[in-house]
């Protein structure tokens, strides 16, 4: 068969086919045709909408303009101070207004990847991944990108304050001087998973200077049980590192490597490196995918095959299948239920695969999960997984444990000073160690924080934590490599980092960050050499060499006797990190707010996820609030029937419903952190669930840019549209025309003389095989773009502004249905139906193909946006800038840092819309005449959300030139315009899903 049978130019196929292929389906209420689905496709806004919102909504909406812009500035917000020198002489190499780069370092969670940070005069406007970081691979997640936006946010902590009082640093200085820590008895440190090597250093230091005193490492969203279920099997702390682009057959048990649970960019690069076909041998490559979890994750729509059960159940699952691969001796027999047959049939698949298999355990099961993975890949021979030593955490107590005993000692009075780094752990805590109230208990409590939160309530002294933009550190990775995290302002509320409070506490030579990083990683550097190569190192943004040793462990069986998992009984309630807020640590981060969960599409606000039949057997309705309760603890939250959810199972993501988070994010969704106990810190069985009689507002974008057939006639029901298309392997290998053939498109010619596209052309293909739908291109196209949010009201009465967005499509039952993501962009069509309409030809064509809007020219009729058959135009319904200014007196300065200066800021009554980033294609081209090249070609130009996707699923560029890489794409037969059918001829197509399932699995 052929990958390239050109369909020219696009153009539909001459003779119709049949429909062919499954129904997809985006929500319930489409499913069930209600009215409410039929108005989001028929209208391009409810009539309603403002009979939903509450009598908050301007309050709220006023609120939320604030958080869309830099967030920027409360009336008691100062001007930003500067302490960058200014340039008196020009500098040889220094363009004004020109954007410079500078590498950095993102950590979040235990895990670091290597970042390149864009500024403009001196203020940090993107960031993207670096290329040369093997934790990145030039890539970002969307959380990294969002990190930016924190940089401005006028929420974070001003000032030392001493008892909740104004302070200052020297105060602060003094107050330590005069501390009487002795042998170090009472004094105890409390930090997140330390990444930061020099960190690590002055942590030695200080247990050297006071011997007795104690580091507690804890996170909220931790890999402890990754590290224990190492200890277990190998008797060693090393770290994992799994190839998923070497495995054939990959076994998830309750791991979102593809989501929330992989903090880092790479488990997408290398999962998704099989998911591309360029040629017939890759269809050999694509991998097939098991997930067995509870929630529907991220993950767990991108599987081929997914088994639903509570957390719980995954220990004897994980059990079963060992014994069942020969790994282990015990093991349930297997069934001829659903769980039988998956079981066999990925047991046969496993073995098959053998060196090519892969079984993985996430981060929220428990030491014994992670052992058995171990013990399962060790069988198989998987030549998959490879493991690095972890650097040494013998001084260190760490996890959930730990801090129960830190808490205990602090209610005991065995504490008399505390120093805490980071973390807000009186938020993010498990409820029954009260840390909070045992914290405001010690006498001499500091803590570094980035915000006046619910930690700095109940600390003594509270330290303004410096953004990782502002500051000079360190980030390890987990295979070791070193990246420099350098600084690109100065502190713009006058924080510090951890390293320079510790040198404060050790009263250190060196006091400021650049000179604590510098002189730790030079001290052993050939002097000759010394400058040069911490120069290449800031270039490069890895310190070369530091990726440590692969080293071979082995299984010991004998350490692994499972204890007999406990039998399921009654409502597990699972806690998960937030796709968008994770720990709470971005719940004042509008961008992330309004970044849709990749699975609910819900914005602003997470809740209590339960199964259809859950919500059948309680009568319960998307919205309905019930009261979850174990002991004498509650949570209220509103639930959320999620197709796909386990039964008899509660999924509630953390980081949301925090008191005091800032003015975007305080008291936002619900605080899972309620019901979250030591002993029940990822899943916990023994609550209960009722009805509360309550009802929220849910926003929820996932109907919204709906593009069904509208209901012309009442009696005739509408076509079915096939919008998003897959098929699998074998059928692609039988039928190369699966994919094209799914849509019937007439034979269609037009009335008006056809152009011809000539010269440059720019067009856009979407491998949707690679996506993973996991944002990353939404939150890169709002940091690029100048894009606003807009608040959960403005959401509600559809009125979101991202130029891109995630279709999220269901197929199958409603119980255990799969899932597909599709991203959305503008389509830039040739035959634009936007411009046809446009009464002053604000839109038009550009001789290279791109769908133009003249801002100051449009008068905001909104005919493009009704003509719009992809629903991407997006109207400036208010003026979110200037009413943010005035009303909230925002200095405009620090509003502006976070703008990108090359895209203009749309004011109220102005249509916009993905513009292919035109801004990038210009910078190209002036760069080829300054370069004195002759010819611009298009080459190199890269968009936003192409630049940042982890799954390398967007390509872009010349799609005359056949060697571009997006033309060769768009001449594979799996390539489709979606709604051909109408001829508008779009220049963003899509590459049909490849799916690789089980015949014996597909075929039960
Ligand atoms: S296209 Fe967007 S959603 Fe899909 S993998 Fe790339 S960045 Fe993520």
């Amino acid at each position: 068969m052929s990958l390239v049978n050109i369909k020219l130019n696009n153009t539909p196929a001459a003779t119709p086919a049949p429909v062919t292929g499954p129904e997809y389906w985006r929500s319930l209420d489409q499913l069930a045709d209600t009215p409410e689905f039929r108005t989001w496709v028929e209208r391009e806004f409810p009539d309603d909408a403002a009979a939903v919102l509450d009598g908050n909504s301007r309050r709220t909406m006023l609120k939320i303009m604030a958080a869309s812009f830099g967030l920027a500035g409360l009336a008691a917000c100062s001007r930003p101070e500067y302490r960058l020198a200014p340039q008196a002489r020009g500098r040889e190499d220094y363009i004004p207004g020109a954007p410079y780069n500078y590498t950095s370092a993102f950590a979040l969670g235990g895990h670091a990847a290597g970042i390149v940070v864009q500024t403009n005069e001196g203020r940090p406007s993107k960031i993207e991944g670096n290329p040369d970081h093997p934790a990145s691979l030039g890539a970002a997640t969307a959380l990294a990108q969002a990190s930016l936006l924190s940089v401005y946010d006028p929420d974070r902590s001003k000032a030392v304050l001493e008892g909740g009082k104004e302070s200052s640093w020297e105060k602060f200085e003094a107050a330590v001087k005069g501390l009487s820590l002795g042998d170090g008895s009472g004094l105890r440190f409390l930090s997140g998973t330390v990444v930061s090597p020099t960190l690590d250093s002055l942590r030695t230091e200080a247990l050297k200077k006071w011997p007795k005193a104690k580091w507690v490492e804890y996170e909220s969203i931790a890999r402890d049980n990754e590290r224990a279920g190492a200890m277990l099997a190998f008797g060693q702390a090393v770290n994992l590192h799994p190839q998923f682009d070497k495995a054939k057959v990959i076994l998830s048990l309750d791991y979102d490597f593809l989501g929330a649970d992989y903090p880092t960019p790479l488990a997408t690069k290398l999962f998704s490196k099989n998911r591309h076909v360029d040629t017939e041998a890759d269809l050999e490559k694509i991998s097939r995918l098991y997930v067995v979890e509870s929630q529907f994750s991220l993950t767990g729509a991108n599987a081929e095959h997914r088994l639903r059960m509570q957390g719980g159940e995954v220990q004897k699952f994980a059990a079963d299948l060992s014994a069942a691969l020969g790994a282990s001796p015990s093991g349930g027999a297997t069934s001829g239920d659903k769980r039988g047959r998956f079981l066999a049939a990925l047991t046969k698949d496993l073995k098959a695969a053998g060196k090519e298999a892969l079984v993985v355990a996430g981060p929220r099961q428990p030491a014994i999960v992670h052992a058995l993975a171990h013990q399962m890949n060790q069988t198989l021979g998987a030549a998959t997984v490879t493991y690095t030593k972890a650097s040494s955490t013998d001084r260190v107590d760490s996890g959930v444990d730990a801090l129960k005993t830190l808490t205990g000692e602090m209610t005991g009075g065995q504490v008399t000073a505390l120093i805490i780094l980071g973390g807000n752990p009186a938020y993010t805590a498990p409820a029954d160690l009260q840390f909070g109230a045992a914290l405001a208990k010690i006498a001499n409590s500091i803590y570094l924080g980035a915000e006046d939160d619910e930690t700095a309530a109940a600390a003594k002294w509270h330290l303004p934590e410096a953004h990782y933009l502002e500051v000079w550190g360190d980030a390890q990775s987990t295979d070791g490599t070193v990246a420099i995290q350098q600084p690109m302002i100065e502190p713009i509320f006058g924080g510090k980092s951890a390293i320079e409070v510790m040198a404060v506490l050790l009263d250190s030579k060196d006091r400021k960050g650049l000179d604590l990083v510098k002189n730790f990683w030079t001290a052993t550097w050939p002097a000759a050499t010394k400058e040069n190569t911490w120069r290449k190192t800031l270039n490069d943004g890895v310190i070369a060499g530091t990726q440590v040793a692969e080293v071979k462990v082995s299984v010991d069986s004998k350490r692994i006797q499972a204890a007999p998992a406990p039998a399921a009984s009654g409502i597990e309630v699972g806690f998960v990190p937030s796709a968008t807020t994770w720990d709470g640590r971005f719940a004042n981060n509008a961008w992330m707010q309004e970044a849709p969960d990749p699975i609910t599409k819900l914005v602003w606000t997470n809740v209590a996820l339960i199964s259809p039949a859950m919500g059948r057997e309680k009568g319960w309705k998307d919205g309905d609030m019930v009261a979850l309760t174990r002991g004498n603890m509650k949570l209220e939250a509103a639930v959320m029937v999620q197709p796909g959810h386990a039964d008899n199972a509660v999924t509630i993501a953390l980081g949301y419903g925090r008191p005091r988070a800032g003015s975007v994010g305080t008291n936002v969704g619900y605080n899972a952190g309620l019901i979250r106990t030591s002993d029940s810190f990822w899943f916990g069985q023994g609550f209960a669930i009722a009805a509360t009689g309550g009802k929220e507002i849910l926003a929820s974008t996932q109907e919204h840019g709906s593009m069904e057939e509208p209901q012309m006639v009442a009696s005739i029901k509408p076509r079915y549209r096939p919008l998003v298309r897959e098929t699998t392997v074998e059928e692609y290998k039988k039928n190369p025309k699966a994919i094209e053939e799914q849509s019937e498109v007439p034979e269609l010619d037009s009335v008006y003389p056809q152009l011809k596209w000539e010269g440059l052309q720019w067009g856009m293909a979407i491998d949707l095989g690679a996506c993973t739908g996991c944002n990353a291109c939404v939150v890169a196209c709002q940091a690029e773009n100048n894009v606003p949010s807009v608040g959960k009201d403005q959401v509600l009465r559809g009125r979101e502004m991202h130029w891109i967005r995630m279709d999220r499509y269901y197929v199958g039952s409603v119980d255990d249905p799969r899932a597909v993501e599709q991203p959305i962009p503008c389509m830039q069509c040739e035959n634009a139906p936007c411009e046809n309409v446009c009464p002053v030809q604000a839109t038009t064509h550009s001789p290279e193909g791109l769908n133009d809007m003249a801002y100051n020219r449009c008068v905001g009729t909104r005919y493009c946006s009704n003509n719009c058959p992809y629903k991407v135009r997006h109207f400036n319904f208010l003026d979110w800038h200037k009413n943010f200014l005035e009303r909230r007196r925002i200095e405009p300065e620090l509003m502006q840092m976070v703008y990108n200066p090359d895209v203009t800021v749309r004011m109220r009554g102005i249509m916009e819309k993905c513009t292919y980033c035109v801004q990038r294609i210009q910078e190209a081209r002036i760069a080829t005449k300054t370069d004195n090249r002759r010819e611009f070609t298009g080459e190199g130009v890269v968009t936003a959300c192409q630049q940042t996707c982890p799954a390398d699923a967007i390509s872009f560029g010349n799609i005359n030139d056949p060697n571009s890489k997006v033309a060769k794409l768009k001449k594979q037969e799996r390539n489709y315009a979606m709604l051909a059918e109408l001829d508008v001829r779009p220049r963003t197509t899509y590459l049909g899903r490849l799916r690789n399932p089980n015949p014996e699995l597909e075929a039960s």
